[in-house]
């Protein structure tokens, strides 16, 4: 890659055996030697100076190397398109009903710590690492020759990057952006604000689940840390009446957008608050709800706060099922935390279950939308976990 150095980094063979293991990342304690300091892109050695991977190199994280490829090939701009081609290559086969896609999930398509979601024809992409922020400029045009977007908007203000001291960058990168681009979703529209919204300006990887439950929830609706409306806005389909719930003030204020271009101003409303205070003031005033979706930002950030986040999960689980009908009242339930496992998840809802004294039968166990595809040899690219479950006392 022009002006670029490739730095040498020799790994134990703790980090060989790792890597051949088919994980992409090597941590910084399996790091023996490395020819520089600088972040970019690195050739991984042996103890014996054989040749393993290239990968990006982030001198400063704890996830040192990522790797991208453990062929000898050159990592230049028409390596970058052809990864770009293959991700776009897997979601043709999706037959998404949407015109809003995530084209890249990192290590999953090869190529570490890159996100890019299309919404509609606006791309909205992060660079999360210091090794592949280097690239940036590559990234950027190797989306914009594949892809051909009316704009690319860079949203590295990720608090993954403040971590390696990586600058906050926001803006249009290319093209032309004039107004929020307006996406599809089954059968409901939404408007994403790329520029400001969280994320990369929406949360594609519950669509399957949001439609699932435009499907079967009904009665009256309640949508807790709803964001921009959008479970709600399914989950009305065939409900009397829906409440979202957040406490950020523009999530709130998008919703109600969100609501008014699907026609269902009256049928859906959103209420600013905390959720935990809500749901607790609502169980105090008896409140009975049909459906409740509880959709929360990651309890659990690291194994460190296993405990904290155990007990925050099932607070709003046990009082979301106190105040479910007793017959028939389905419960959406997620955690986003990769750090939650798929049985601490199960364990958790069994414990809200009894202290509320319902009978909880699981009716779906889901995960994240197709297009955020896991690599079997990466289990961290598996962090969403998804359930319907059916009260009963
Ligand atoms: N269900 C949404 C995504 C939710 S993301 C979708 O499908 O698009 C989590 C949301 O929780 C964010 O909008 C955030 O603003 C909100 N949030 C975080 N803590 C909260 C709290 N204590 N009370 C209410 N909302 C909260």
């Amino acid at each position: 890659m022009k002006g670029k150095n490739i730095i040498s980094v020799r790994i134990s063979s703790r980090g060989e055996k790792r890597l051949k293991s088919g994980h992409p990342w090597i941590f910084k304690s399996d790091i023996v030697e490395s020819s520089s300091n600088e972040a970019g892109l690195a050739v991984i050695l042996n103890k014996n100076k054989k040749f393993l991977a290239s990968a990006f190199y982030s001198p400063s994280s704890q996830i040192t190397l990522r790797i991208l490829s453990r062929k000898e090939e050159k990592i230049d701009c028409d390596w970058f398109a052809t990864k770009i081609k293959s991700a776009i290559e897997l979601r043709k086969k999706l037959n998404i009903c949407s015109n809003s896609i995530r084209i890249i999930y990192g290590e999953s398509d090869g190529l570490p710590a890159v996100i890019a979601d299309k919404y509609d024809d606006v791309i909205s992409f992060q660079t999360l690492c210091a090794g592949v922020d280097v690239f940036r400029n590559e990234i950027i045009n190797a989306l914009s020759d594949v892809l051909k977007p009316s704009s690319i908007i860079e949203r590295n203000d990720a608090i993954t990057r403040k971590a390696e001291n990586l600058p906050r960058r926001v803006g249009v990168v290319a093209g032309t952006y004039d107004e929020h681009p307006i996406i599809k979703e089954d059968r409901f529209s939404f408007l994403v604000d790329v520029l400001c919204g969280q994320k990369t300006g929406a949360y594609l990887d519950q669509r399957d689940n949001r439609i699932l439950a435009g499907k079967i929830a009904y009665g009256s609706v309640l949508d807790c840390f709803s964001y921009e409306g959008w479970f709600g806005v399914h989950m009305s389909y065939n409900a009397k009446s829906v409440l979202c719930v957040d406490s950020s003030a523009q999530a709130v204020s998008n919703a109600q957008k969100n609501i008014e271009i699907n026609g269902l101003k009256g049928k859906v409303k959103v209420l600013e608050a905390n959720v935990f205070d809500f749901l607790k003031a609502e169980d105090q005033k008896g409140a009975v709800y049909d459906c409740i979706n509880l959709d929360p930002p990651p309890f659990v950030k690291s194994i460190r706060n296993r405990e904290s986040g155990f007990r925050g999960y099932k607070e709003i689980n046990l009082r979301a099922m106190k105040i479910l009908r007793r017959r028939g009242g389905l419960l959406f339930t997620s955690s986003c935390s990769y750090n939650f496992s798929e049985d601490d998840f199960d364990v958790m809802l069994a414990n809200a279950a009894l202290d509320a004294k319902v009978n909880a039968k699981i009716l779906y166990r889901r995960n994240a939308a197709a297009d955020h595809p896991n690599l079997t040899t990466f289990p961290e690219s598996n962090y969403l976990k998804f359930r319907v479950l059916y009260i009963s006392s």
